[in-house]
């Protein structure tokens, strides 16, 4: 299998003192959705900056699809698209332009240009705006035009650096879409992110870092797997008087109110012998949902294992 990114012993020390990476090491294959979660000032966009060939590292090496970017700049550049945190297109310039401007920076015929123009900027809802200026877009659409714009010369490696901050829901969830339907066509995708749920989503596999060190290196589903018990509150269609007596070795329950109850059951534990046990009491279940994203709290465990609390 080719490998995407391949990263040894990266550091990073920037002019004023700062140690951002201390010796980072990591491999993204080819083809897969990566997730680079970690808290503010961890060194994300540093790993970033070093890939995209705009921060130069301090030591260690880092390859794109097996070629040395210290080496091949170029070739780099083609073979990449980022979406940085900050919109640095003019403002002034039409969305359209903005995106053939770019499609141009790379080489590519005008024509073909136009149509990989249209393509992206209907993928990304943003056809009709084309002839606007940009700064008459929303925020959520100078997000997506920021990605319809590194996407034209189809790189085979996407990095997103925080995609979704300070984008609604809504938007959040058709950027998702977006996003694994051009991974499932091939396009290898990195991103940082804090919104853990957008990893959990999308994500198949996940490095942790924290203060400029590799903390966990996994696949989602294994990391998933480590908790040791899920929270879930449970809203009950009629009214409770008391807490309900249940009898199932190790699920603990406590009433919120007269309509809810927040459940914990371990790992290995079927929710099903709750709601048996709640049935029998003649308590009806009308909705359930997870307490806390149950990666926000194996996050939260590894902070705390590397001595962060
Ligand atoms: P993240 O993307 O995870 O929030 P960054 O890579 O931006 O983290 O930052 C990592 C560390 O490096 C932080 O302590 C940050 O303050 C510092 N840093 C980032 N950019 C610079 C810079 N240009 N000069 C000096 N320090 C920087």
């Amino acid at each position: 299998m080719t490998i995407a990114i391949s990263i040894k012993d990266l550091d990073k020390t920037y002019a004023n003192g700062v140690e951002a990476l201390k010796g980072v090491s990591l491999e993204v294959q080819q083809g897969d959705f990566f997730a680079l979660l970690g808290p503010n000032g961890a060194g994300k966009s540093t790993i970033i900056g070093v890939i995209s060939t705009l921060i130069n590292k301090s030591g260690g090496s880092v390859e794109v699809f097996g070629r040395s970017v210290d080496t091949h700049i170029y070739e780099t550049k083609l073979d990449l698209g980022v979406v940085p945190q900050e919109i640095n297109f003019s403002q002034f310039e039409k969305v359209k332009d903005i995106v053939l401007t770019q499609a141009g920076y790379y080489g590519l015929p005008r024509k073909l240009a136009r149509e990989r123009c249209e393509k992206y900027l209907k993928k990304l809802g943003l056809w009709e705006k084309r002839s606007e200026r940009s700064r008459s877009l929303s925020g959520g659409m100078k997000r997506r035009l920021m990605i319809a714009r590194a996407l034209v010369h189809e790189p085979r490696l996407l990095i997103l650096d925080e995609p979704t901050a300070g984008v609604d829901i809504e938007l959040r969830r058709s950027m998702w879409n977006f996003l694994t339907e051009i991974n499932a066509d091939g396009t290898t995708i990195i991103l940082t992110t804090h919104y853990l749920e957008e990893a959990e989503q999308m994500c198949r596999n996940i490095a942790i870092i924290d203060e400029g060190e590799i903390i966990e290196n996994t696949s989602m589903k294994k990391l998933i797997g480590e908790l040791d018990s899920q929270v879930y509150i449970l809203d009950t269609a009629n009214e409770m008087n008391g807490k309900p007596e249940i009898t199932i070795d190790d699920v603990l329950i406590h009433r919120i109110d007269a309509h809810s109850l927040e459940v914990k059951v371990p790992n290995g534990q079927l929710i099903n012998e709750v709601f048996k046990e709640l049935d029998k009491q003649g308590l009806e279940i009308s909705s359930m949902r997870n307490k806390t994203n149950r990666l926000e709290q194996l996050f939260l465990s590894r902070l705390r294992n590397n001595g962060n609390d």
